[in-house]
């Protein structure tokens, strides 16, 4: 796992208009150039500005294994009579390579189930996308010490079905752990959290697949900002970061990408 790079990853969620979002690529890639960070990049921007974010990216001359693009989310099914939804293969038209599924904004506020979250997931895969499956329990089941009940239900019921399409290459899956109460609100889970946390989640995967190891990346997620990363980058099995946002401000986004 060391041997692999950082992913860090910008969820800019639907914030912005082209105006903002286009100034906001256009100075993360002035300062890329100057930081040059060694980090794997992603921009989730809104759906609806993928292509002016690709080509701003093609403007700059910036190849995507250095900044990739990905979808905040993706249709459960693969095309048809779905009003308003995306499917996973149009967004390949605007180069994405990575998609998110099962966000907990997807999850509480729009309502996905378990059982959407893994048609998604499979799907997914299947159009060769690197699928980041969100993982997190609510405040009230951190209270109650549920978290890895929550967390291993999570991991079974979106990755079961779809194991024999990334059981031989593990970067098909990356998981981004996201305690609810720590997304948007300031408050990240304490490192000694996030360590035990990431390492259940590693261990947990194993177990999925049915092997002693595993090389799945484990990003963490929930109020990462310019000041934290660098303690969360440096603890045992974070693999990266999903970062809401800071994101939306090129010097934070570029000192997170810069921090490890
Ligand atoms: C997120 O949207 O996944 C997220 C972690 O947001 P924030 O960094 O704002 O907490």
């Amino acid at each position: 796992m060391n041997n692999q790079k950082y992913l860090i990853a910008a969820n800019w969620k639907q914030n912005g208009d082209a105006k903002t979002l286009i100034r906001l690529i256009n100075d993360f890639i002035r300062l890329h150039k100057k930081v040059k960070p060694v980090c794997d990049i992603l921009i989730l921007p809104p759906a609806i500005y993928l292509e002016t974010i690709l080509n701003r990216l093609k403007h700059h001359k910036i190849s995507r294994k250095r900044i990739s693009l990905g979808a905040q989310n993706i249709s459960s099914y693969e095309n048809g009579a779905y009003t308003g939804e995306l499917s996973v293969d149009m967004t390949k038209d605007y180069n994405c390579n990575y998609a998110l599924v099962g966000h907990s904004e997807r999850r509480h506020v729009f309502n996905e189930d378990d059982k959407i979250i893994s048609k998604k997931v499979r799907l997914s895969i299947e159009s060769g996308m690197q699928t980041i499956l969100c993982v997190g329990e609510t405040i009230i089941e951190y209270d109650k010490k549920l978290t890895k009940k929550v967390i291993l239900r999570q991991l079974k019921s979106a990755l079961v079905k779809s194991v024999d399409l990334f059981k031989s290459d593990h970067s098909k899956i990356i998981i981004a752990y996201e305690p609810v109460w720590a997304i948007g609100t300031g408050k990240t889970a304490s490192l000694d959290d996030i360590r035990d946390i990431h390492s259940y989640i590693h261990n947990s995967l194993s177990k999925i697949l049915g092997i002693k190891t595993n090389n799945i990346k484990i990003l963490y997620g929930g109020s990462v900002n310019d000041l934290n990363a660098s303690l969360i980058l440096s603890l045992p099995n974070v693999n990266g970061a999903l970062v809401g946002g800071a994101s939306l401000n090129s010097k934070k986004f570029i000192d997170i990408c810069s921090s490890i």
